[in-house]
């Protein structure tokens, strides 16, 4: 059986892929010339065989190479006009080492199918928040996943990875290289080779208890200063996430206004613990919250309930700030009554600043605020597409004037190519140029979207 399949634009099937590339149900009229879909098996060599000959084939050409993992790129990284898209979802699976605390992933694993590998056997990972986020491009990008304070970012607990690069060769990166090891660590969609498998630091399981609270999103100065309050007392083991909702949002049937969630998650080692980290939220609950969970979960479960219904249109477009929750949320809750959808959302979190122990500087990903702004549109494909595209730079650019520096993750390029350099400060844009240039000489991947 053949390990990889390839449709060049044209043919039969050929639409189905190029859409394919990205998880989002809407996407831009954007041709590249070639899909290449490797397959998985140690037969493959994972892979490698698949991607070294789409990199002949992009040779011969002379075309550009874009990767594609779990498609949720914010600048529809893998979608570029007359390039081969190399569509590695296939390369998924967790193999745990359960007497290291190690695994290796395939890229095209996702947060779901990585957390649900996990669960029970003693050993967790931050995966991201949202069912069918890939592995792939969450890891290059940075990784703001589950338990933040206490498990750092993704990237942090990445030991190396097997990578394909531009001249066919199958490396093993990791720290012996520290430029291209940071590289690996939050270049994102600037990363020069094909990860065919990811090697982990994993974390000791964890009890999880939640507190879920809902608010009107008039409320949102009173409610932001008690959010404040709580970052700067509670727990880093304890993440606070705050979301906002417009007013017809299925999730809260209940209201006919924006709506605002407080959910804070803690993590120890037992239920008793759990509790106790999140004594500081009970006992100064504001007045007229409605708890919608008080108990126990686990991150499977909290993966699958953050979830939009498949079939969406998906943009997103992000910012850190070092402003507070009161700061911030009321200008964010305004935007949400020009809402064009209902399953559209903004989170506001404090999760990657407040930390148990300082981050690592051993990456070109780095948190640059105290707050991360994401706002994500969500929509029925056909309904005002155009509206609703527009609508998550937006809501951004309302706090434009407060903006800290961006994660290249959750990014829209494609609208903010200028803030490129504000994902990677203090010449971190020039040491991922460096990597490129040394790994891939030729320039045979293409560079950063909206910087080609
Ligand atoms: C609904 C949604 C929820 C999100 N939630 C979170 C979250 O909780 N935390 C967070 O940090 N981010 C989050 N993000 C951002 C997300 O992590 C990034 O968009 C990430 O790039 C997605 O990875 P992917 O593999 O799904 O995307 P892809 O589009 O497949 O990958 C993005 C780019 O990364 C590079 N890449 C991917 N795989 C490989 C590979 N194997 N080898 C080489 N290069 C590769 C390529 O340049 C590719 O085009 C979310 C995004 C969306 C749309």
């Amino acid at each position: 059986m053949s390990m990889w399949s390839t449709l060049r634009r044209g043919e039969p099937g050929y639409d189905e892929a190029r859409r394919g590339l990205s998880a989002s149900a809407v996407v831009p009229d954007l041709h590249p010339r070639t899909v290449v879909r490797v397959g998985a098996g140690r037969e493959g060599g994972q892979g490698a065989e698949g991607v070294r000959a789409a990199l002949a084939a992009a040779e011969r050409e002379g075309l550009r190479v874009t990767v594609r993992s779990g498609g949720h790129s914010a600048s529809f990284a893998a979608l570029r006009n007359d390039v081969v898209a190399i569509d590695v979802r296939a390369l998924d699976g967790v193999e745990v080492d359960p007497v290291a605390g190690t695994a290796v992933v395939g890229p095209g694993t996702t947060s779901l199918a990585a957390a649900r590998a996990l669960h029970g056997t003693g050993w967790s990972f931050p995966v991201g928040h949202r069912a069918t986020v890939g592995l792939g491009g969450f890891l290059l990008a940075g990784g703001n996943g589950w338990n933040h304070g206490v498990w750092g970012s993704a990237c942090e607990s990445v030991l190396g990875a097997d990578v394909v690069l531009a001249d066919g060769r199958l490396v093993h990166l990791d720290a012996a290289d520290p430029a291209a090891y940071a590289a690996l660590r939050g270049a994102g969609p600037g990363f020069p080779g094909v990860v065919t498998a990811f090697h982990l630091r994993l974390w000791p399981e964890q009890r999880v208890q939640r507190r879920i609270l809902s608010f009107p999103a008039a409320r949102a100065a009173e409610v932001g200063a008690w959010a404040d309050h709580l970052a700067a007392v509670i727990d880093p083991a304890v993440e606070l996430t705050l979301f906002l909702a417009p007013p017809d949002s299925p999730m809260h049937p209940d209201l006919d206004e924006p709506a605002l969630t407080v959910a804070a998650t803690a993590y120890a080692d037992d239920p008793a613990a759990t509790e106790a980290l999140l004594a500081p939220v009970d006992e100064t609950l504001p007045p007229g919250a409605v708890v919608v969970l008080a108990g126990p979960s686990d991150i499977p479960t909290m993966v699958e309930t953050e979830t939009a219904p498949p079939g969406l249109g998906v943009v997103a477009q992000q910012a850190w700030t070092t402003e507070g929750y009161a700061a911030v949320l009321p200008d964010l809750a305004a935007t949400m009554t020009r809402c064009p959808s209902p399953w559209s959302s903004i989170l506001v979190s404090s999760s990657s600043y407040r930390r148990a122990a300082p981050p690592a500087t051993d990456t070109a990903y780095l948190p640059l605020g105290t707050l991360t702004v994401a706002a994500y549109s969500n929509w029925r494909p056909g309904d005002r597409d155009e509206d609703n595209r527009r609508w998550a730079g937006d809501a951004v650019e309302a706090i434009g004037s407060r903006w800290s520096g961006h994660y290249v993750g959750e990014l829209d390029l494609l609208r903010r190519p200028d803030r490129l350099a504000a994902c990677f400060p203090g010449g971190g844009l020039a040491r991922i140029d460096e990597v490129r240039r040394r790994l891939d000489p030729a320039g045979r991947f293409a560079d950063f979207p909206g910087r080609c």
